[in-house]
């Protein structure tokens, strides 16, 4: 009975997965489609701005989200602890295992999150008049990079634990640190797991580890709450060896 609920729940999520991936890809196509359509050679210093903007946004965001779920919490919290913070935890045991996930498994939770602005974007390329949508332009172009590098953050960090086979653009893109490169997420998966939380572009890394931003916000924290950074993390890495 458990086993057949829990193949249901398994199946249920896959679906959900697949749907989420479907209908976020669509949405990418389409919105590229229009940007591509509206685009004017004055928009472009804006749109440089606005892309990386975008990028540096989308690398913050995912070493914020990284940096809390490895770093605060426990794997035993309902809901969060089980379906959120865990899968952070089990990837520094073991970091190959993000590998065996096909692309549907690692890229549907995150299309998830970006379906939202994308098909926000969708609904004024439909209804907003063409004067508006040029004034809108640079800005939305920020909005797309950020959802793009959002949308697949867990297949650049997979990439970054692939060592055989990949596409000679996906090595070249690491190589010049458009996305995070490989050598360079490792020093991430050094025990205690206390830096290098951006896992998209990693071009923030350097500078926030050169300012002890995560330091002096967890010592922040830390001073508000009473609460140790990694201590359920290290119970849970012993309980588990
Ligand atoms: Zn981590
Ligand atoms: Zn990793």
């Amino acid at each position: 009975m458990l086993l057949s609920l829990q193949a249901g729940g398994q199946a249920g999520k896959r679906f959900q997965e697949w749907c989420c991936v479907i209908l976020c890809f669509s949405l990418i196509a389409h919105n590229l489609v229009h940007l591509l359509l509206l685009a004017r050679w004055e928009h472009t210093p804006l749109v440089m701005l606005g892309v990386i903007a975008g990028a540096l946004i989308a690398d913050f965001l995912s070493g914020l989200v990284h940096w809390g779920a490895d770093t605060w919490g426990s794997v035993e919290l309902p809901i969060v602890g089980k379906a959120f913070i865990r899968p952070f935890r089990e990837h520094h045991i073991d970091p190959t295992a993000i590998t065996r996930h096909d692309f549907i498994e690692t890229n549907g939770d995150n299309c998830l999150v970006t379906l939202l602005p994308l098909l926000n974007m969708a609904y004024k390329f439909r209804t907003q008049s063409p004067e508006a949508l040029e004034h809108l332009y640079p800005w939305e172009c920020f909005v797309f990079c950020l959802t793009i590098f959002g949308t697949f953050t867990n297949q650049i960090h997979k990439w970054s634990h692939t060592y055989f086979g990949l596409p000679r653009w996906v090595t070249l893109l690491q190589d010049w640190h458009v996305i995070l490169p490989r050598k360079h997420h490792r020093i991430h998966h050094v025990s205690p797991h206390e830096t290098y939380f951006c896992i998209t572009t990693g071009w923030l890394n350097y500078p926030l580890e050169k300012i002890g931003f995560w330091r002096r916000l967890e010592d922040l924290i830390q001073g508000l709450t009473g609460e140790k950074p990694r201590a359920d993390d290290m119970k849970w890495a012993q309980k588990i060896k």
